[in-house]
Formats: C-alpha cells, sequence, structure tokens
C-alpha cells in the first residue's frame, strides 16, 4: 500500500490593491493599479468581458426586405450594431419582474425602414427610447437598388458577453509597467469606459457576496 502525504504550503500573497485613476481618451479608457496581483487586474477583464451587460437587437421580424442579402443575415447585422445603453433604467430580461415576458423595463422596440436606393445605415434605426439607439449612424446594414425596400421591427434586449459576443462592451487587456498594472477598456460605443470599469467592480462584489452566503 502506498501512502501519499502532500504538504499543502500555505500561500501569503496580499491581494490588497490601490486603483489610481482612469484616464480617458476617445474609446480608450486606460484604469491604473498599484501594488496589486495580476490575477485581480484579470478577474476585473474577465468580467468585462463576458458579463457587463450592454444593449442589443435580439428579435427581428422583417416586413420586407428587397436588398440582396438573406433575411437571416441583414438580421445578424442589426444585432451586431452597438446600441448606447442605459443600466440605470433597465432590467435584464431573465430577471425582470415581468417574468421574461418582455415589457417596458427590459424591451427597447426599434424599427427601421427605407425605400430609397443606396446604403441603408444603422443611422436609420427608429428608437422608442432616445437614451438607447445605435452609437454609431454610420455602420452600413445592406444596400437597396431602384425600386427594393426594406422594412422591419426588431426588439433590443440587454445581454451579456458571455452569451453572445454582440454584447460585449468592448476589449479589455493588461499593460504592465514595473509596479503598476494597467487595464486598458477599449469601448465599443455603448458605454463609457468609466461605466463598464464601474460595473465591471459592482459585478464582482456581486459574486464574492453570493460565494460568501453560500460559504
Ligand atoms: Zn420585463
Amino acid at each position: 500500500m502506498i501512502h501519499v502525504e502532500r504538504k499543502v504550503e500555505e500561500e501569503e500573497e496580499e491581494y490588497k490593491f490601490k486603483m489610481v485613476s482612469i484616464k480617458t481618451e476617445g474609446n480608450k479608457s486606460i484604469v491604473e493599479f498599484k501594488s496589486t496581483h495580476n490575477t485581480i487586474v484579470n478577474a476585473f477583464r474577465r468580467v468585462i468581458l463576458d458579463e457587463v451587460p450592454t444593449f442589443a437587437i435580439e428579435d427581428v421580424e422583417i416586413v420586407k426586405n428587397g436588398s440582396a442579402l438573406y433575411d437571416e443575415t441583414f438580421a445578424h447585422r442589426l444585432g451586431l450594431i452597438p446600441l448606447t445603453t442605459d443600466l440605470s433604467a433597465y432590467n435584464m430580461k431573465s430577471d425582470c419582474k415581468c417574468g421574461s415576458v418582455g415589457c417596458a423595463l427590459c424591451e427597447v422596440k426599434m424599427s427601421i425602414t427605407q425605400s430609397e436606393s443606396g446604403y441603408v445605415y444603422s443611422g436609420s434605426i427608429k428608437s422608442e427610447d432616445p437614451a438607447v439607439k445605435p452609437a454609431f449612424d454610420t455602420i452600413p446594414v445592406t444596400k437597396l437598388l431602384d425600386g427594393q425596400e426594406i422594412e422591419a421591427n426588431c426588439v433590443a434586449i440587454l445581454g451579456c458577453g458571455k452569451t453572445h459576443a454582440k454584447w460585449s462592451p468592448g476589449h479589455a487587456y493588461l499593460q504592465e509597467n514595473g509596479k503598476v498594472v494597467d487595464l486598458v477598456i477599449e469601448s465599443f460605443g455603448q458605454l463609457s469606459g468609466k461605466d463598464i470599469f464601474n460595473t465591471s467592480v459592482d459585478v464582482l462584489i456581486g459574486k464574492i457576496e453570493e460565494l460568501e452566503n453560500k460559504l
């Protein structure tokens, strides 16, 4: 009989950190951390990519699609358009009081109609809530020839990057400069870098509380 004994050495690394500043320029924000371990900053990075919610079009009802794109491709392109997001006013549909049926607190209705020939841009999408609309007006969705037209009704909902990349709020990566670790956030336009970071802090605290309650 073999007896195996494993010696576990206690790790005494300190997971304390000091956040120094957030600097924003254009769509890029840099959060500076001092005296911390990369793993802590990486936890924020992973939460940002996967669990900071944003709005994206999820359901598309196509009334007319005379363009060369298949209905599925047209709907897919609509889903990928970044939408400005107001996290304070909406619930995730899965957590909403309506029981995931869909209501004014978890859905935003949009529509897109065009009958003139030429490109159809994201700016043609009309939203019932001015706070939730395309972040950029010049993203081409499809192209129409003379006599062709499109008409579609859409529903946008909050979602997370772990479900589909269309809900990811941006890129996030680490840069090391000696004892300082920078968390670089490049927003796709739905939320500001500061809102992305602040939301990631809330999500991470929520996870730690959930773990504490289960222990
Ligand atoms: Zn609802």
